[in-house]
């Protein structure tokens, strides 16, 4: 009988999960799939390690499956799936700790009491973070549950890097720069000292880029700076967020404009980014193969900006050693590293253009003074990790 641990990533209209089990040291995923569609058409699929579907269901159109329902059939599948083993914990990811939570923590009554005081913090993504966590405290309160934030990782910044230049009265209110991505990057950070043991302790931009993009300044493993702040709203242009914008755009968009909070909001996470400046689509891979001008316009604002993020994360570094592209963009988009490679010259970066086309591992020359990788992310085993390592650690968790 080995020990498993769940974990769980929800989003407004998904549940996503993935079964880890115990094999020696090592922590390997099993199944993982999602419920999706939730409240409008749900489905869901389990599938795998190596992509075959191990079970499917659709829900009518009448019937509106919330998170309870989902959580709860989720459960149901779970068990089937663990046959003999025993499953010690459920590791869940939340967007937010806020200033209090500078490490995973294991969850109770009290501490969701504290996690649903961030909600006004992250409106979007925490309550439907915390929805299956209150679930599961209902339906199995003695089953432990850990929360890992993608705050955390960014806490180990100097204070400079967290603030705002605003009175000191609002940073006290929570008005500061937390950053996010922060469970990618700590995996990155986990693994760089295996994969160039020199980079895990120089100076290292990773660069995030999915449909959310961030960039992180990492130096000896630890966060010194990154381009999200108060919210996953900051820094680059995203599939559908806009990125950084003068506040004054804001206040105009109010005064003159008269669109309200919400009409704002929707404005800044759903039409901007790439789909508001191609009109044509989030996806980068649409807009790569795209010959419509707006595409292009698009791309080229993507890596300008990055191109200037990366030299204001260089200079909070005081120098580069190494950069790492991950997520979907990073990972499977050599056009775009290319770019934001032959952009990087000036820092020493000199891409090795046949490795990067291959696509895995090292893709800048032997001779670059920048060493330049492609590392697959894996957010949910870092969630499982810190989800065994606390239950070994805390009382009443796994002896
Ligand atoms: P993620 O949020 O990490 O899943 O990343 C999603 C983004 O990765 C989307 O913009 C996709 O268009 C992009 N992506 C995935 N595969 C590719 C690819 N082969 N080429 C370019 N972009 C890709």
């Amino acid at each position: 009988m080995s020990n498993a641990i769940v974990v769980l990533n929800a989003g407004s209209s998904s549940i996503k999960f993935s079964l880890f089990v115990e094999r020696g040291k090592s922590l390997e995923t099993d199944v993982r799939g999602q419920v999706e569609g939730l409240y409008t058409t749900a489905r869901f699929v389990s599938k795998a390690s190596d992509g075959t579907v191990k079970a499917e269901k659709s829900w009518p159109e009448g019937i509106k499956l919330g998170h309870d329902g989902a959580l709860d059939h989720l459960v149901d599948h779970l068990r089937a799936e663990l046959a003999g083993d025993r499953l010690i914990g459920i590791g869940h990811r939340v967007v937010h700790g806020g200033r209090l939570y500078r490490q995973p923590v294991r969850v109770d009554g009290k501490v969701l009491k504290v996690l649903e005081t961030f909600v006004p913090l992250a409106p979007l993504h925490q309550p439907h973070n915390l929805a299956p966590i209150r679930r599961a405290l209902e339906r199995a309160p003695e089953l432990p549950q850990v929360v890992c934030f993608d705050t955390s990782f960014h806490r180990t910044q100097p204070d400079v890097a967290q603030m705002f230049a605003l009175p000191d009265d609002l940073r006290e209110a929570g008005v500061m720069r937390y950053g996010f991505h922060g469970l990618s990057y700590e995996y990155i950070a986990s693994i760089l000292p295996e994969i160039d043991p020199e980079a895990a302790k120089g100076r290292t931009v990773v660069l995030h880029l999915g449909n959310g993009a961030s960039m992180c300044a990492i130096e000896d493993g630890r966060s010194l700076a990154s381009t999200m702040g108060f919210t996953a709203v900051e820094g680059l242009p995203m599939g559908t967020r806009s990125g950084s914008l003068d506040p004054g755009v804001i206040l105009y968009l109010m005064d003159q404009l008269k669109m309200d909070t919400q009409a704002i909001e929707k404005l800044i996470y759903s039409q901007s980014g790439l789909l508001g400046v191609s009109g044509i689509s989030s996806d980068m891979r649409t807009l790569l193969e795209s010959e419509a001008p707006p595409a292009k316009l698009a791309v080229d604002l993507f890596c300008y900006r990055i191109r200037r993020e990366l030299g204001s994360l260089a200079a909070a570094l005081g120098g580069l050693d190494a950069m790492v592209f991950t997520a979907g963009i990073g990972e499977n988009a050599p056009e775009i590293r290319s770019r934001v490679c032959r952009d990087a010259a000036w820092l020493g970066v000199d891409i090795d253009e046949a490795a990067n086309a291959a696509g895995r591992g090292r893709i800048s020359k032997e001779s670059s003074r920048v060493a330049v990788w492609v590392i697959s992310t894996n957010e949910e085993l870092m969630i499982a990790r810190h989800t065994r390592r606390l239950l070994e650690t805390t009382q009443g968790g796994r002896k």
